[in-house]
């Protein structure tokens, strides 16, 4: 495989960066991941939006237009061959003599690599998937997709401990904020479609906003609001939503089976829209 680092593609065993990379010592950078789909990318152009905020929240200069961007991305889709799968973008402040404060002159670090993976699929999207939740370990702006991602490898190792898939954090709040990497959604016994409203507690997910769209477009009830883990053991139905995993259906929470404990009907009808409108508005 090919990667893209600062300017360069090389080899992706080739593909090096310094150790004084401020992304490496203080997770000082920024991130995304887009599906790719038939060999195309999937919902991109709101993944790039959302760079541009993360960007413009720590005020960090991009190396690149995000036209040259998608050009990165895209040659390497093409050059490793990627039907199925991610690309991953990432930007940090570059690298420069240890001291936290932001350094003078300093080239930000502009990284990006593909893997390929099952999307469309998944054994996952017809099993549905087994959570845990755990206490939200996070800092005070989850709405910035930085790569300090210490609380989320840690929430899905216990999910993996636990024979799990995914972990949903509890916030301080006492209210689910998001799973580790996923967005998290409850369908009520009345029908209505539940996440919580985007706030600097919750990474915006780009999946998130499409299906929050697609399910108005066809005449679901959505409302925006926080639930807890007490609520969600007694939903109908429960979902998460991501770049990589699309829609995927949650069939037991903490143990507790969740409705008839399979993937429910409105889960597994969200996933076939989004599909559609993924397979349908994906660029190449
Ligand atoms: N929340 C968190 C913490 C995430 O890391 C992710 C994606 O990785 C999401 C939500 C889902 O966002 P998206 O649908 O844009 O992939």
């Amino acid at each position: 495989d090919i990667a893209y680092v600062n300017g360069a593609y090389t080899p992706l065993e080739d593909a090096k960066i310094s150790i004084l990379d401020r992304g490496f010592l203080f997770a000082d950078g920024v991130y995304e991941v887009a599906a790719v789909i038939d060999g195309r990318l999937v919902d991109n152009a709101a993944h790039l939006a959302r760079l541009e905020r993360s960007l413009k929240e720590l005020r960090l200069e991009c190396p690149a237009s995000m036209q040259e961007i998608v050009e990165i991305e895209k040659t390497l889709v093409a050059r490793n061959g990627i039907a199925e799968g991610m690309v991953y973008l990432q930007i940090t402040r570059g690298a420069a003599e240890r001291d936290f404060a932001f350094p003078k002159g300093v080239k930000p670090t502009l990284i990006a690599f593909t893997q390929e993976k099952n999307i469309l699929s998944s054994l996952y999207a017809e099993k549905g998937i087994r959570i845990v939740t755990v206490p939200d370990q996070r800092w005070a702006r989850r709405d910035i997709k930085s790569v300090a991602l210490l609380a989320q490898v840690l929430a899905k190792q216990a999910a993996s401990e636990a024979g799990c898939q995914e972990a949903w954090m509890v916030g301080p709040d006492g209210y689910i904020t998001e799973g580790s990497s996923s967005t998290a959604f409850i369908i009520t016994k009345a029908g209505a479609i539940v996440t919580r409203p985007n706030s600097e507690a919750i990474l915006p997910g780009c999946t998130r906003l499409s299906v929050l769209a697609l399910a108005a477009e066809h005449g679901l009830d959505v409302a925006e609001r926080a639930f807890t883990a007490e609520e969600a053991y007694e939903a109908a139905e429960a979902f998460l939503t991501s770049a990589s995993n699309l829609v995927l259906p949650i069939v037991s929470i903490d143990g507790r089976a969740i409705g008839d404990g399979k993937p429910g009907p409105h889960a597994t009808r969200l996933r076939a829209l989004y599909l559609d409108f993924a397979r349908a508005t994906a660029c190449s």
